[in-house]
């Protein structure tokens, strides 16, 4: 069996990195808030995956819906989305999700989505005019979505790509990281990796519980949550994500998350480890 990847052309690019208010913050005046640097300007945190798959399609996944998604979207010019996956039910990575109806219009069909079962729960809540949509007064213009159930542990291979749902606690919450490798011809991990995988993108957390750390071993890239220097009670600070990082091991670790507290010229890291911003992307 070839062990190559069936996929190509992986590119895994940064649509926000940014905490829950983004950066610059609405009424602040700081340092990184008022910043010529384009890196310190921050949209809520999502990413998409892009990639050609075995059958020469191209092929988007997102990693949560965030209220920037529209202008994450124009930016980079994304006229698909194949498959979306949420971490967990929060405003910040979730509150996007009508906008991805203009996908469906472009490909003329449905859209799966992947999440807890906590956090369709949430979506429904939210989302009632799209799941219910025959209770609109109006018929309109709404997302046409397939829900579809995760479990930690049990992989998801989706176009040549395995996304293995890792638990996270995020403060008493449990939430979800995603391992991601691509997958052979025979449907197992590929022994040769493309670009940045193995990865492992872990947002919002605070700690990571015994079961996971074994999912975290040989990783090239590690995405990880560093809200700001201060403790905080649901997401790592600067020294407990870089003691994490440092344990985890990855070739390369990048941060995630961060709130105006952190300037991107102004924080030091140690080597193999640096923030990411928005629009980075790694193939
Ligand atoms: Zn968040
Ligand atoms: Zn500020
Ligand atoms: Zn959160």
């Amino acid at each position: 069996m070839p062990p190559a990847p069936v996929l190509s052309s992986f590119t895994f690019t940064f649509l926000g990195t940014g905490t829950s208010a983004g950066v610059p913050v609405i009424g602040c005046q700081c340092d990184v808030c008022t910043s010529a640097d384009p890196r310190d300007r921050r949209r809520r945190a999502s990413v998409c995956l892009r990639f050609t798959d075995g059958g020469g399609q191209e092929r988007v996944v997102l990693i949560d819906t965030s209220p920037d998604l529209r202008a994450q979207a124009l930016e980079l010019a994304l006229d698909r989305c194949d498959a979306i996956l949420f971490t967990h039910d929060h405003v910040d990575h979730t509150f996007g999700l009508d906008e991805v109806r203009r996908f469906n219009a472009v490909m003329r069909s449905a859209i799966d989505i992947y999440a807890e079962q906590g956090t369709l729960d949430f979506l429904h809540r939210v989302y009632r005019h799209i799941f219910e949509a025959e209770k609109n007064v109006n018929t309109s213009f709404v997302a046409r979505l397939v829900e579809h159930e995760l479990h930690v542990a049990q992989p998801l291979d989706l176009f040549g790509l395995r996304f293995t749902p890792i638990r996270l606690l995020h403060g008493r919450q449990p939430v979800l990281g995603f391992r991601i490798e691509a997958l052979d011809g025979s449907g197992e991990v590929a022994s040769s990796q493309p670009g940045p995988l193995p990865l492992a993108y872990c947002t919002d957390v605070s700690e990571i519980p015994e079961e996971t750390w074994g999912q975290l071993g040989g990783l090239k890239t590690l995405v990880l949550d560093m809200l700001r220097p201060q403790r905080h009670p649901t997401h790592f600070s600067t020294e407990e994500a870089v003691s994490a990082a440092e344990k985890i091991a990855a070739r390369q670790t990048l941060f995630i998350h961060m709130t105006h507290d952190i300037s991107h010229a102004g924080l030091e890291l140690p080597a193999g480890m640096a923030l990411a911003h928005d629009g980075l992307a790694l193939s």
